[in-house]
């Protein structure tokens, strides 16, 4: 066997200092000139000079071969040709070894064999032709052709006359022929194989101006000195055999070898493609396996959504550019660090345990929601979905987490949850969130009696009052001005909420005494009776408060407010600004007040309402005007109901606008009758009381218009009377609806004047023909001289003002006079006349024809 080598490539632009320096050569005169410049324009002055000695020594050596075998007789010249042309035939087809730039043939055996029978001079012709051949086969360059055979052929100079020394030698020691013959061989094998190579590295070491490597040289080249080893061991056994049994072995050896090398070929080739096509699949797979990695990559680092891979221990190997925006932090001060570390510390204990959750079970995935820290602190809520994957590089299985920023989306949630718990005037806990957290009470103390609780039902006194006469957006300040003011006086577990319209709530829990409850009332009404301005008007605000105790042994939250709610109504009815406890008779009360609600509304279409009629006398000269029309109630069994009860039941019930209704149509029937039968009277007038929420009954106007036209009456004969209060109280409606009346011809009176607080302003604008003042004012006129001065005061506004002045509540003929003396036009009361039924009123009464008493 035998091995070929050539020069390793020379990398392109590699070139010699002279010629990357000479931009301009001169151009070559001499035949060597051009040989340089065409073949050796690599190699510097030193290695040419290496090289012409190696190639100069190479030809001294096929020299002296040829001179030696001129010597030789024909007949073994015939041998020696036919031993190269086998050298000359192997090298033609070596064996190229798969995956390498070498390849291997079996001219070495024939190069050793034709040492052996013929000497140095055959075996140089040999190992040129060997070097020849190899170095055409696998080099274009002229430099290598000529290098490689002359280093084999002067290798082998050099080697074979040392075999010959060595084997004359060993002959003289004793030993055979084939034995001195095979030794010396192998004694020379490594020796040519080194002068075969060493030579050509050095010329290519020398060219590159490196240093030539013994070590590189005897570690790259040691197996093909083993074969060139195991070559001439072959050779000594070939030479061996062919002394004992001719020159023919040679010759078989040679087809052997032929056919060996030709099947090796075959072989090898076929297991080559067999290994090329599998690399060309591995290598599409891996061209493929990076593809996927670059897709994957790039959808990591380009997501929109923050992603990070963290490793089973918890710490955070990679995340993408988006996950470092939601942070607001760079990438470097994510990685390597705790996962926890960046959750909010309220969260990261969750965190871990639905990990840990997670693991023990063995799911591939869970999601959950959570706030993590940015770079300043800020909570960022964020939607989470992590899911696991076997990671090759990782510790095993990593995670990667998806981080959605999902803060807004929370802050919108919590905002919506405010709205729905929280109210927007006063942002007290609505009504919702109060019967929530009662509701939980409730069930605390069902469950251990000593968790008490109290509820605090707290109304406004005459909120309505004030919303309507000073607006509403000062009706809202009065209100928030309240919520802040029950705010400041609670304990801070305390809840405060607003139930709707002036109506608010208090829960007390963790209550240890009732006092305590109670205390706390005094100290809200006290907090709310402070005075305030609202639109430059001072108000002391007034509240009523119900307060009720678990200890009653509540079983749901509606239980609980309805009897708070109790109290507080006795705590109104009981004078207002007060506080009252809810005790169980309250409950009764209550009962039977709906009870008798319900008996109104069908006494209204029963018949048990009926009027009677107050007269009203002009004071001087005395005569009769009018009559006050004044409901009454018989109860079939409570027998007689004071209208200060029933037409206030009327009120909050809803049937007022019935009830005066029905008054209208009655009193106008009377009136019609008694202008009839009375001729003379044509002008008698009849009041008729109307409440506050008659004025918002859009029927109020066209029930008016009708009964006039039914009964043909005069509008001017109609006059109907609103309570200061009312009127104040309601002066949006009033002056829309008093507007609609006064166009239909009908009068007004203000009722119990005095007692509200009209604004001379409005007085001025309204549509008012009498003020009928307060009966309170003339009962006390006798002890209170001060009274006389209000009547008197109220007389002078009617003058300036251009209204008459009516006097209600004159029981005594002391009463009469001082009104005539002060000169108050109308008069009415127990002294002139007591309320009469219909058929009470007699036809001298009618006519006038009465004198006044005292
Ligand atoms: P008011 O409008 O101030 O009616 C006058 C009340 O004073 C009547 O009481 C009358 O009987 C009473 N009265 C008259 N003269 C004297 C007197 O010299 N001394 C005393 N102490 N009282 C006197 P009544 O009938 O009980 O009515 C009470 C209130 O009920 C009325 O006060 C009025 O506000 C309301 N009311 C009565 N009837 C009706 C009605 O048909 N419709 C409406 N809306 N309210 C009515
Ligand atoms: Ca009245
Ligand atoms: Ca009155």
């Amino acid at each position: 066997m035998e091995s070929t080598m050539s020069a390793p490539p020379v990398p392109p632009g590699l070139t010699t200092p002279a010629a990357a320096t000479d931009l301009a050569p001169p151009k070559p005169t001499t035949v060597w000139a051009r040989f340089v410049q065409t073949h050796l324009f690599d190699y510097t002055p030193a290695s040419t000079r290496l090289w012409l000695v190696l190639v100069g020594c190479g030809a001294l050596s096929v020299a002296a071969a040829l001179w030696q075998l001129a010597r030789l007789p024909w007949s073994e010249i015939a041998h020696i040709q036919l031993g190269i042309a086998f050298v000359a035939l192997a090298a033609c087809f070596p064996v190229q070894l798969p995956r390498t730039k070498y390849s291997i043939g079996v001219g070495d055996v024939f190069v050793f064999a034709l040492l052996a029978t013929f000497g140095a001079g055959a075996a140089v012709l040999a190992a040129v032709t060997e070097g020849l051949v190899g170095a055409c086969r696998t080099t274009k360059r002229l430099t290598s052709r000529l290098s490689t055979p002359a280093a084999a052929g002067g290798a082998m100079w050099l080697c074979g006359h040392a075999f010959d020394a060595l084997r004359g030698l060993l002959q003289q020691w004793g030993a055979s022929d084939p034995v001195a013959t095979l030794v010396a061989l192998c004694g020379v094998a490594l020796p040519y194989f080194a002068g075969t190579t060493l030579p050509l590295m050095a010329v290519i070491a020398v060219k590159r101006g490196e240093r030539l490597s013994l070590r590189d040289w005897a570690s790259g080249y040691a197996w093909f000195a083993a074969i060139s080893l195991a070559s001439a061991a072959v050779a000594g056994v070939l030479y061996m055999n062919s002394r004992q049994f001719g020159g023919v072995v040679i010759g078989i050896a040679a087809a052997v070898a032929g056919a060996v090398v030709l099947l090796i070929n075959v072989s090898l080739r076929r297991h080559e493609a067999e290994h090329q096509a599998q690399e060309a699949r591995i290598a599409k797979a891996q061209r493929e396996a990076q593809f996927n990695q670059q897709r994957f990559t790039a959808s990591f680092s380009h997501a929109a959504i923050g992603m990070a891979i963290v490793q089973r221990s918890g710490a955070v190997l990679q995340v993408n550019q988006a996950l470092a925006t939601l942070l607001r932090k760079p990438e470097s001060a994510l990685l390597g660090r705790p996962f926890t570390e960046l959750l909010s510390p309220g969260d990261a204990a969750l965190f871990q345990r639905r990990a840990a959750g997670f693991a023990a079970v063995g799911d591939e995935a869970f999601s959950m929601e959570l706030r993590c820290l940015d770079a300043g602190g800020a909570e960022i809520w964020v939607a989470m979905h992590c899911s696991r994957f076997a990671d090759p590089a990782g510790d095993g299985s990593s995670m990667i987490y998806q981080l959605h920023d999902i803060t807004s989306r929370r802050m919108a949630e919590g905002e919506l949850h405010h709205i729905a718990y929280h109210d927007s005037l006063t942002d007290l806990a609505n009504r919702n969130c109060f019967n929530e957290r009662l509701a939980e009470a409730v069930e605390r103390t069902r469950l251990d009696a000593t968790q008490r609780f109290a509820v605090m039902y707290f109304d406004l006194d005459r909120f309505k009052v004030t919303n309507d006469s000073l607006g509403h957006h000062a009706g809202n300040l009065l209100l928030q001005e309240v919520a802040r003011r029950l705010v400041a006086c609670v304990r801070p577990g305390d809840l405060v909420a607003r139930l709707g319209g002036d109506e608010f709530a208090v829960l007390l829990e963790q209550l240890h005494h009732p006092d305590d409850a109670l205390q706390l009332a005094q100290r809200l009404l006290d907090a709310t009776a402070a005075p305030m301005q609202l639109n430059g008007t001072d108000i002391v605000p007034g509240a009523s408060i119900g307060v009720t105790f678990s200890d009653l042994g509540y079983r749901t939250a509606d239980e609980v407010l309805r009897d708070a709610d109790l109290a507080m109504y006795e705590a109104k009815a009981g004078g207002r600004h007060r506080v009252a406890l809810f005790d169980s008779s309250m409950l009764e009360r209550i009962t039977e007040r709906l009870q008798l609600e319900g008996d109104l509304r069908r006494a209204i279409g029963d018949g048990q309402l009926s009027l009677v009629f107050q007269p009203l006398y002009e004071l001087e000269p005395y005569r009769l005007v009018a009559f006050e029309a004044l409901a009454r109630w018989m109860h079939p069994v409570r027998g007689p109901i004071s209208p200060a009860v029933f037409i206030g039941l009327a009120e909050e019930s809803g049937h007022i606008e019935a009830l005066t209704a029905w008054v209208i149509d009655e009193a106008a029937a009377q009136l019609a009758q008694w202008q009839r039968t009375t001729p003379a009277r044509a002008a008698l007038v009849m009041h008729v009381n109307i409440s506050g929420r008659d004025l918002a009954d859009p029927n109020l106007v066209p029930h008016v218009r009708e009964v006039l036209a039914r009964h043909a009456l005069t509008p001017a004969t109609l006059t109907l009377e609103i309570t200061e209060t009312t009127l104040m109280g309601r002066l949006d409606l009033a002056l829309d609806t008093l507007g609609q009346l006064r166009a239909l011809g009908v009068k007004f009176s203000i009722d119990d004047f005095g007692t509200g607080y009209s604004s001379l302003a409005y007085l001025s604008r309204l549509p008012i023909d009498s003020l009928k003042i307060d009966r309170s004012f003339i009962i006390g006129m006798e002890r209170q001289p001060q009274n006389v001065e209000i009547v008197r005061a109220v007389l002078n506004l009617g003058h300036s003002l251009n209204k008459k002045v009516v006097a209600e509540g004159i029981e005594t003929a002391e009463q009469l006079a001082t009104l005539r003396e002060i000169g108050v036009h109308i008069g009415q009361g127990y002294l002139l006349s007591r309320p009469l039924r219909a058929d009470q009123v007699s036809h001298q009464l009618l006519l006038g024809e009465v004198v006044a008493p005292g």
